[in-house]
């Protein structure tokens, strides 16, 4: 049979080696009779495990003196509310770029703590790009500025980051989070759920500066405090465990692979492969994103003849290439190219998109 490929936005693939290692660690049982999926997070072998993924982590991104690293339980969207609730302290204004679906979705739950800045609008047109960072506009008073780097449903990614001054920048990196070097002293906090480059649903990393720790969370429940949690050691509540174990196994697999830097060539090699060959199908297929703003994670395109979408999807996934609907909200198809995916899944869907279009004349 031929090998699958998932190319699905999140949950999505895990590397082979996390799986076999994954599978191994299931059942190895310590001398206190418990696996990695049935310790107490009391226990000196979970603080190991937690201590040994925020190690791996700090050192895959050469992380600055004064930030802490958490892996709380929920997903990139409890984020969308414990940011404004930890960060406003006494202002009441923050700053949003709005640069598609996931900045909209955490732009709706920030205005029920906060007066909304939208400092940037992305405007829906075709070709698509991220508002230009020249036109920012940032009211002073702002509590902070939230961004989203990369926007996993419309394909499109920031080529640079905003100059916010004084006013600390946050990200949503879900969907680039570990796709290459990071330059984390640009940001006041960064958060990333783990589906799409770091592990299983139902676990997010945050990465915060220790200043940013000294606002008062005054309505946040404590599980949600980032200060609390960092005062008890990311045990507030019962840490996701497995998925911690599952996120330090990755994050060894990309220590192992030469590190971020080879996460980005890797990354950037298997875009450009596709969006080539998108681009050179005479119009078959088209990419709907200005090239400077293409995401290199998620690469959007479409079909010329929009009636063969379904045809496309059904025989892509007879070919063993599953998951390439588009987002819900914006359609067509999406080929997510984590960090996970390997070259040949890449080669494996050009090869089918070139013979697909053959085939239709
Ligand atoms: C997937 C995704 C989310 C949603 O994450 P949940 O874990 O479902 O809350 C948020 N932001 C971005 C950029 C995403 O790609």
């Amino acid at each position: 049979m031929a090998p699958l490929y998932n190319f699905a936005s999140g949950p999505a693939r895990l590397p082979d080696a996390v799986l076999e290692k994954a599978r191994e660690t299931l059942f190895a049982r310590g001398a206190d009779g418990a696996s990695a999926l049935e310790r107490p997070f009391t226990s000196a072998a979970f603080r190991a495990t937690l201590e040994r993924a925020r190690q791996r982590l700090a050192a895959l991104l050469g992380l600055p003196e004064g930030y802490r690293v958490l892996f709380l339980a929920g997903g990139a969207m409890q984020q969308f509310s414990m940011v404004p609730l930890n960060l406003l302290g006494d202002s009441r204004r923050a700053a949003y770029a709005d640069s598609g679906y996931w900045a909209g979705r955490a732009i709706a739950e920030a205005r029920r703590y906060a007066e909304v800045a939208v400092v940037a609008r992305y405007e829906g047109a075709t070709p698509l790009a991220a508002p230009p960072l020249d036109d920012w506009r940032l009211p002073a008073d702002c509590a902070y500025c939230h961004i989203t780097p990369n926007e996993t449903g419309e394909g499109i990614a920031y080529p640079g980051l905003p100059d916010t001054g004084a006013v600390p920048l946050v990200a949503d990196a879900t969907s680039c989070f570990l796709s290459g070097p990071l330059d984390v002293s640009r940001f006041g906090l960064i958060y990333a759920g783990a589906q799409k480059n770091i592990g299983p649903a139902g676990l997010t990393v945050v990465i915060v500066r220790e200043d940013l720790l000294e606002r008062e969370a005054r309505h946040a429940p404590a599980p949600y405090r980032y200060r609390q949690q960092v005062d008890e050691n990311n045990t507030v509540n019962t840490p996701v465990g497995w998925a911690i174990e599952l996120a330090a196994l990755v994050f060894d697999w990309i220590t192992e692979s030469g590190g971020l830097a080879a996460m980005a060539a890797a990354n950037r090699a298997k875009a450009a492969q596709l969006y080539r060959a998108i681009d050179t199908s005479g119009g078959f297929y088209r990419a709907p994103v200005v090239p400077a703003h293409r995401s290199p994670s998620n690469v959007r395109f479409q079909l010329a003849d929009e009636r063969l979408t379904e045809p496309f999807l059904q025989q892509a996934e007879a070919a063993g290439l599953t998951h390439l609907r588009g987002h819900c909200h914006v359609g067509g198809l999406r080929a997510s190219l984590y960090n996970a995916m390997p070259a040949a899944g890449v080669s494996a869907l050009v090869e089918f998109m070139t013979d697909f279009a053959r085939r239709q004349g």
